[in-house]
Formats: structure tokens, C-alpha cells, sequence
């Protein structure tokens, strides 16, 4: 096997999703005690509330109690190398977690085992699936009292529409939980606790008939698990893998990650069944992941640390071997580009990347050479289109309140915008001079003017406006330029020169594209 192949093998790039509270970086931080990348769990924690501390932007994470940026986590286990992308759980952050989204190639879906599947599961959800990726569920705080399993599996099916299929299954749940039932080695996982779940749990795996079980678990318990089993090996579904793979049907573990209860478990069958990096699809047909090195730029992030003001894009690895220093074709300018200073980026701490593979992540520091969405190749020149943009939805002028800092100003709002966390308009028939910023959501807006005043040193004043609706618009431009807009709509110019208009709402929309037949309207730049 040729040393790429084998590499990617190995991997599995993957992400977890859930709503907030479900325990995402509880379960992230077991994931890396097993991975046997840190000791002690809980340091990632420390680090994060250390980085808290000395970083300003992250102050607003705290006061809202959201994680407005992504990490990437890359840590080893057995034989095999797992790159865990974090994604941002809150609601006016989906166009970056799409974003991150499109370098996992699979996705782990964690519930909290008494709320059930929550607003923010649920869309998460929807994008995983619209992207075809395979989702596991794990189902946490098993030593909570919750809904009990059967129930949660009906609601996942029920709600989000997927078939569901237990690996494991729960012995008791609340005070009562006692460990888990494995399905396939049909042996049970008893477990007991350690302090506060910093180390391993401690592990007994008996088989199914060990007299022993009833000493721990109770007669009673024991009953209800052999009826279960008898129930699930009736009535349920096999896991077929097949259908896995296509995202249609999600294997389910239970566990308690706080307790490290069927961490290790759903570890090791994960890195059996999830997929490692695989084939995608470039403009000029599939990209397999045996070939000259290529990749995608998903997410630009500046002034990570503040000792290192650079920005960074990080670069979800397709095919072939990435070196530092190497050369690699730069599909959008047709530039060559020397890839220099690579980092993999541990939490805060970053070191220098010699090499990556497929399906890991890279972040470059080419200063200003990136925008979301790239590609970069080292053989044939190629584009690959898996970065969607999104039209946004709210609108607001941006003042700069200190005239003194004008450049700064300049420089932030460009910075933030090639993030991609606010889109850029420009009123050029006005004699305003402030850019129009465009969003998702309206915290992006809050996240901007907070990143100015923390990163760029400037106050900034928002002046809202009422549109909805946005079109790119192209038609003759003798044309465009003597249409009517009226009140309810306002022409602008998009950061790269295209002529785009903010209308009030989906009626006065229709009320132009009815007036105006010649032009064409589009609901993104991407159609254009
Ligand atoms: P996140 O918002 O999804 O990252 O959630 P956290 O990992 O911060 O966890 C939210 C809360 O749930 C914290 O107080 C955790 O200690 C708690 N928690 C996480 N996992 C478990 C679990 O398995 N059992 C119990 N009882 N609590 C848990």
C-alpha cells in the first residue's frame, strides 16, 4: 500500500454536533484523554477558560455563553489519526458551521439523554444530512435520569427522520446506571467511577451469562436487559453499513461522558465504522485521495492570538501529500503559491505542520492570499465547490466613531468580512462612504463591532436597515441604471463590483421582478 493510502487510511475527520449543554466539550475532552493525547481530562477546559482570560474576543463567548469560533482538534488513537473539527453551536453561526461542516467527513450527533433532540440538533442535523455524511449518535448524561432508551430512539426517528440502530444498549439509567450492553461482542460493560471522570474509567467486560452481573447490576435490572435484547434482536434493524455510509441510518451509543461511561466503546467502534477521507468531487470529476496533493480553504480566522496577529485559513487536505514549503497552484488567481509556516493548531497553541494527509486540516498564513472557499492543487489545475455562501438576511451601515482610526477601521471591517462572518455592500449612488454589512443573523453584527473594538481598536456605531431580501442582479446596465428602485429597495455594489439589491420584503421583490422583465434576479453570487 503506498504511504497515502495508507495514511488515509488512518483518518477520521469528523465533527460533533449538538445543542448547547449536551455536552460537547465534556465528551471532546474524553475523546482526547482516550486518544491518549492529554492525561488528564479537564486540561482542555483549563485551557480554554486560561485562553478566556488573556484573550479579549473571547470575553463576548463568555457573556453570551456561545463558542463563536472553531478549533481543530488532531489526536491519535490505536493505529488510527482523528481530526475533530469543532463547530459552533449557536443559531446565528450556521453559515459557519455549514462551512465547517464541508471538511467533516462524518458527523456525531450528542444527545442529552433527558432533553431529548433540541432546536439546535435539529438543524445541525439537517445539514449533515443535506451534505450526505454519516451520523452517529451518541446519547449522553446516561447517569442522569432521562427519557430512557426506547423513547429517545423513537423520538430521533420520529423528529429528525433516520433510521436508528443501538450498537450498545443502557443497563439502568440515573443513579442506576450500571454500564452498557455491547450488540455485537454481546458482552457487558460494567463500570465504576473515578474522581469526576479525570481518568480512564475502570472496566469490567463480563459476558452476558457471568453470575457476576447480578451482583452488580440486580436481579431486576438484569431481567430488563435480557428482555430488551430479546426485544431489539426481534424487532430492530441490523446495522447495515451500506446504509450508514449514505446517511440513513445512525448507530446509537449510550454512555455518560461526564463519568467516561462507553467513551472507550463508542471510540473504538466509531474508528471501525466511520469513514476515513474519501473521493471528492472537483470541477473536473472525482479527486481520490491516492494523487497530487489538493485541498480546500473552509474557514479564514484572523487575530487567533493575539501574540500572533495573523489570519489564517485553514485547509481541509483532499488527496495527496501536503509538505511545508511545498508549491501548490492557486485555482482562483492562477498564481503559484509557496505554502510556507503551516500550523496545526492544538486549542491556542499551534506547532509547525511537516506533513498532512487527507482529510486533515492545515492552517496557512499566506497573508491576504486566501478567501473561503479555494483551492489550491500541486497537479492539474482544479476547483472544487464545496463551500456554499449564503445570501444573508439582515443589513446595517457600519460607522467608524474615531476618525483618527480610519485605516484601522478599513482594515478590520475587510478582515472580518473574509471570514466570511459578515458580507460587504457598497451604496456607491449615495455619498455615504460607510460599508453596508450583511448577516446571517443579527449577533454577527454585535461579534463585529466587538472584534473591531478588542482586535482594531475602534468604536463603532450600526445604523440598521429594514431590508430582507437581497438579489444579484445583471441586465443591461443602461438598464439597471434607470430602474426605479423606490423606497422599499436600494442598488448596491457587493465587495467584488456586482450589482446587487436589498429589498424590503418577498412582495416588493415580486412587485420588480415583474416591472423589470429584462433583468435577472439571483438569490446568491454563486448563481451568477
Ligand atoms: P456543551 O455546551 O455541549 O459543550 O456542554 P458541556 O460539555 O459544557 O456540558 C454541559 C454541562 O453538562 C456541564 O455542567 C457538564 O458537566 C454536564 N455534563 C456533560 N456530560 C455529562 C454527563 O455525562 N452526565 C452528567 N450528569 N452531566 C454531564
Amino acid at each position: 500500500m503506498s504511504q497515502i493510502t495508507d495514511q488515509t487510511a488512518r483518518r477520521r475527520t469528523f465533527a460533533i454536533i449538538s445543542h448547547p449543554d449536551a455536552g460537547k466539550t465534556t465528551l471532546t475532552e474524553k475523546l482526547l484523554l482516550y486518544g491518549g493525547a492529554i492525561q488528564l481530562a479537564g486540561s482542555v477546559k483549563a485551557r480554554r477558560n486560561q485562553r478566556k482570560a488573556t484573550s479579549d474576543w473571547m470575553e463576548l463567548e463568555k457573556e453570551r455563553g456561545i463558542s463563536v469560533t472553531s478549533t481543530v482538534l488532531q489526536f491519535e488513537y490505536k493505529d488510527h489519526v482523528l481530526n475533530l473539527l469543532d463547530t459552533p453551536g449557536h443559531n446565528d453561526f450556521s453559515a459557519d458551521t455549514y462551512r465547517t461542516l464541508t471538511a467533516a467527513d462524518s458527523a456525531v450527533m450528542l444527545i442529552d439523554n433527558a432533553k431529548g433532540v433540541e432546536t439546535q440538533t435539529k438543524k445541525l442535523f439537517a445539514v449533515c444530512r443535506d451534505r450526505g455524511i454519516p451520523i452517529f449518535t451518541f446519547v449522553n448524561k446516561m447517569d442522569h435520569p432521562g427519557r430512557g432508551p426506547l423513547a429517545l430512539l423513537t423520538e430521533v426517528e420520529e423528529v429528525l427522520g433516520i433510521a436508528s440502530v443501538p450498537v450498545n444498549w443502557p443497563i439502568g439509567q440515573g443513579s442506576d446506571f450500571k454500564g452498557v450492553y455491547d450488540r455485537e461482542t454481546k458482552k457487558v460493560h460494567l463500570y465504576s467511577r473515578t474522581a469526576h471522570g479525570a481518568t480512564k474509567a475502570e472496566l469490567e467486560v463480563l459476558n452476558l451469562d457471568d453470575p457476576r452481573i447480578t451482583d452488580v447490576i440486580g436481579a431486576d435490572l438484569y431481567q430488563t436487559l435480557l428482555d430488551d435484547i430479546d426485544l431489539l434482536d426481534i424487532a430492530g434493524e441490523g446495522l447495515e453499513l451500506e446504509k450508514v455510509a449514505r446517511g440513513e441510518l445512525t448507530p446509537v451509543f449510550f454512555g455518560s461522558a461526564l463519568t467516561n461511561f462507553g467513551v472507550e466503546l463508542f471510540l473504538s467502534r466509531f474508528m471501525d465504522i466511520a469513514p476515513a477521507p474519501t473521493v471528492r468531487v472537483a470541477d473536473k470529476g472525482p479527486v481520490p485521495a491516492e494523487g497530487p496533493f489538493s485541498g480546500f480553504v473552509f474557514k479564514i480566522q484572523a487575530n487567533m492570538d493575539p501574540n500572533h496577529r495573523d489570519r489564517i485559513a485553514f485547509l481541509r487536505v483532499v488527496s495527496g501529500r501536503f509538505e511545508k514549503d511545498m508549491e501548490a497552484a492557486h485555482t482562483r488567481t492562477g498564481k503559484k503559491l509557496r505554502l510556507s509556516r503551516p500550523q496545526r493548531l492544538f486549542a491556542q497553541d499551534r506547532e509547525t505542520v511537516e506533513e498532512a494527509y487527507p482529510g486533515d486540516i492545515v492552517g496557512l498564513t499566506n497573508p491576504g492570499a486566501f478567501q473561503l472557499g479555494d483551492t489550491l492543487s500541486s497537479g492539474e489545475i482544479i476547483r472544487f465547490d464545496e463551500v456554499p455562501s449564503f445570501a444573508p438576511e439582515v443589513f446595517s451601515f457600519i460607522r467608524n466613531d474615531d476618525v483618527g482610526r480610519l485605516k484601522h477601521f478599513e482594515k478590520g471591517i475587510q478582515q472580518l468580512c473574509e471570514e466570511g462572518l459578515v458580507d460587504l455592500f457598497w451604496d456607491r449612488r449615495s455619498a455615504r462612504r460607510e460599508p453596508i454589512l450583511g448577516a446571517v443573523g443579527k449577533l454577527q453584527f454585535e461579534v463585529v463591532q466587538h472584534r473591531l473594538r478588542s482586535e482594531y481598536g475602534v468604536e463603532s456605531g450600526l445604523e440598521p436597515l429594514g431590508f430582507e431580501v437581497i438579489r444579484w442582479v445583471e441586465g443591461d446596465p443602461v438598464e439597471l441604471r434607470s430602474v426605479y428602485w423606490g423606497s422599499n429597495a436600494r442598488l448596491v455594489e457587493d465587495d467584488f463590483g456586482n450589482a446587487v439589491v436589498l429589498i424590503m420584503s418577498a412582495w416588493n421583490l415580486q412587485y420588480l421582478e415583474d416591472q423589470n422583465p429584462k433583468l435577472q434576479f439571483f438569490k446568491s453570487r454563486n448563481e451568477l
